[in-house]
């Protein structure tokens, strides 16, 4: 408990931390907001839980996690890598489009570039770059599901025709991949969508962030 609320004094009014004990096994800090958070975007489940969708938010506010409360996502990581619980997994949230049922969200902070290195309404929501810390943290955070039972990692591009870029190709390079290499998740295969969805780009799995193109 101690480590979770070291610097995080605003957080620790919000007392227990549901998945603490088993975050605990894998180093993961996870601060519970889910008091914080607007319960009416919660809804109860009618199939169980089997992937994870990952996006980017495409603005930042920096590292309060509280100013990220009203965020549609079961789990939020700011620049900082810390990751705040918003909804407990067994809620269904209208995060993901038709991959709702089935799955638990995960928003990343940042406005960030597509594969063609550019950004989405720069001027407003400014040029972010995925950090190294947000990365480690979706990494152990993919770790932390995987033992609860998911098996695969999906992009919001994946269920929805208006989030093309959604999570980008900076996320699915280093973390969706890397679950997909490491964890043997499945994205669904390189063909796979839903509704108005496409597929994730090839360009998306071989990005190199360190030169903003692919590797
Ligand atoms: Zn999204």
């Amino acid at each position: 408990m101690l480590a979770v609320a070291v610097g995080l004094s605003p957080v620790v009014a919000f007392g227990a931390v549901a998945w603490w004990a088993h975050a605990r096994s894998t180093r993961v800090k996870i601060v519970n907001l889910c008091e914080a958070a607007p319960a009416n975007k919660r809804s109860s489940r009618r199939q169980p839980v089997d992937a994870v969708v990952l996006h980017q938010m495409a603005f930042s506010r920096g590292n309060d996690l509280l100013s990220y409360r009203k965020v549609t996502a079961h789990f939020v990581v700011t620049p900082d890598g810390t990751i705040g619980q918003l909804h407990p997994v067994n809620a269904r949230l209208s995060a993901s489009h038709g991959f709702n049922s089935r799955s638990v969200a995960i928003e990343f902070a940042g406005n960030l570039r597509s594969v063609n290195g550019n950004w989405w309404r720069p001027e407003t929501y400014g040029r972010d770059t995925l950090t190294r810390e947000q990365i480690e943290a979706g990494r152990k955070l993919l770790m932390l599901l995987k033992r609860q039972g998911i098996r695969f990692v999906l992009g919001h591009r994946q269920s929805d025709a208006d989030r093309g870029n959604d999570p980008g190709p900076e996320i699915w390079s280093s973390i969706a991949q890397w679950g997909i290499e490491k964890l043997r998740l499945s994205d669904g295969g390189p063909e796979y969508s839903i509704d108005t969805g496409r597929p994730i780009p090839e360009s998306w799995r071989s990005f190199d962030p360190s030169t903003g193109g692919n590797s």
